[in-house]
């Protein structure tokens, strides 16, 4: 019997998302029957056709009571979808090159009783190889995070394309309460240029590196002013994992949850009858499948990735950088439970080179002087992309978040995405061949050269 894979893709900006790419092709490899399922507005129906030139069958979901849909009720709509297809398994992407979140796998596999994967890099439809080397059996129908491990094909130029099929509201019949803005328990409430992290740079030449490190490594880091406790909170908040500090910013008596054990269904039953109605998760894998899960069963909003709190008329506030541009939101939730994933800091050396697209080109010279320093290496989302370093290297809203004494931005150009995860570094030097880059403006030095000429 042939493998029934439903692939879901993301369109952004007209292209295919490259993590859905590599789960479709992952999927055609195997040769089973697979559906590529999408929602996006009509205009995506072009793309889905292409597509049915793979030999796959394209079904895209289009309907305006659909726009706006955030994660709790876009998992909503496809669950939908999917329980009118057979399947044996879900692949999609791990993350989505826009909105990021990746909570929507989890809060399908939720929905649907399915087992959830993340972070697939290779299966033979029996198993699952999982990143870090786990190799996993599914016993049941499962959902597939997969990461961009290879690109998709290109049809035959001998293949013929068949039609997209349109399911709209008039098909799947759902309820309008629960789809699109209006099922969508989050809303940005305001938006902002990201100045957070600003310093004045100094600009230095090239030469100036080497004692700038030393220095930056000698001084004492200044601990960021004492966390403001956030007054005027309604109802009780909790935290589970490491996000006590951010706990914090909402309300004094924030209580650690215990979640370790317990299902989703137990932790949503805790968090119901202990009457919290926020809830805020260290951003791990495990709590942000967790997080996922139980936001499906209390209908809570869940702000992914989130940088900052505060409390405005009773409600928490998450904050956190929007998709494109360097603009950050805040964000609220409308339901009775609020929860957000919260990036925490990682320990880690005291001196980093951070290498970004610019940088690539003498990335062994750079990692051979981390070397000999003793310094890590950390990335930019571009060069982690490109394959040159690990996604553990990652620095940024999607990768952690570093407070070295020293950092050191090396063809970096300082999209708020990066510099929300090295804002609080000690001495912040960024090398960079164009003077007029955003990075100089979260440097306290600035070294305006090609990286080949530093090193
Ligand atoms: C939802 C979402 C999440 C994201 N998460 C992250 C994240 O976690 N981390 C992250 O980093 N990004 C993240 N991004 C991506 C982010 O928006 C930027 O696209 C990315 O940080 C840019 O990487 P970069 O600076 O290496 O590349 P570019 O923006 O392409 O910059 C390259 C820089 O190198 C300089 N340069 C070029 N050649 C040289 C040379 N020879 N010598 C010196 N300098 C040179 C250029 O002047 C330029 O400033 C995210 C984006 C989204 C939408």
């Amino acid at each position: 019997m042939k493998n029934k894979i439903v692939v879901l893709l993301k369109f952004y900006r007209g292209e295919l998302n490259p993590f859905d790419g590599a789960a479709l092709e992952t999927a055609l490899r195997l040769g089973g029957e697979v559906t590529a399922l999408a929602m996006a507005p009509p205009a995506a129906a072009d793309a889905m056709r292409s597509l049915t030139r793979l030999g796959v069958r394209a079904v895209l979901l289009s309907d305006r009571a659909y726009a706006g849909s955030d994660t709790i009720a876009t998992s909503y709509i496809l669950s939908e979808a999917l329980g009118r297809l057979e399947f044996d398994a879900v692949f999609c992407g791990r993350q989505s090159v826009d909105g990021d979140t990746g909570q929507v796998p989890a809060m399908l596999a939720q929905r649907m009783g399915l087992e959830f994967y993340n972070k697939v890099m290779q299966t033979d439809g029996k198993s699952l190889c999982l990143r870090g080397g786990e190799t996993v059996f599914p016993q049941k129908r499962y959902v597939a995070a997969f990461e961009k491990i290879c690109a998709l094909r290109f049809p035959s130029i001998f293949s013929s394309a068949g039609e997209t099929e349109v399911w709209d509201n008039a098909v799947l019949r759902l309820d309008p309460e629960r789809c699109g803005l209006r099922g969508s328990p989050t809303r940005v409430v305001s938006s902002r240029e990201s100045t957070v992290g600003r310093r004045v740079c100094t600009f230095v030449p090239p030469s100036a590196l080497p004692s700038l490190i030393a220095e930056g490594l000698k001084k004492t880091p200044v601990r960021a002013e004492g966390t403001k406790i956030g007054e005027g909170l309604l109802g009780r908040c909790a935290f589970v994992g490491g996000a006590a500090e951010a706990a914090q910013k909402l309300a004094r008596g924030a209580v650690s949850l215990d979640v370790s054990g317990k299902t989703p269904e137990e932790i949503a039953e805790e968090i119901a009858s202990g009457g919290y109605r926020t809830v805020l998760w260290e951003g791990t894998d495990r709590y942000k499948e967790l997080a996922a899960r139980t936001a499906v069963l209390l209908g809570a909003g869940l702000c992914a990735d989130c940088i900052d709190f505060s409390v405005r008329e009773g409600r928490a506030v998450m904050t956190r950088p929007a998709c494109g541009g360097n603009v950050i939101a805040d964000i609220v939730a409308e339901s009775p439970v609020s929860m957000a994933t919260v990036k925490t800091a990682c320990r880690g050396s005291d001196l980093m080179f951070s290498v970004g697209r610019g940088g690539l080109c003498a990335k062994e010279e750079i990692v051979a002087l981390a070397e000999r320093l003793g310094g890590e290496i950390g990335c930019s989302r571009v060069a982690a992309d490109s394959g040159a370093f690990p996604y553990e290297a990652q620095v940024g809203l999607t990768g952690k978040i570093v407070n070295p004494k020293v950092y050191v931005a090396i063809g970096i150009s300082g999209a708020v995405q990066h510099t929300c995860g090295m804002e609080n570094s000690g001495t912040v030097i960024a090398v960079n061949s164009n003077r007029e880059e955003r990075i100089f403006g979260y440097a306290d030095y600035g070294i305006v050269a090609d990286a080949r000429e530093l090193i």
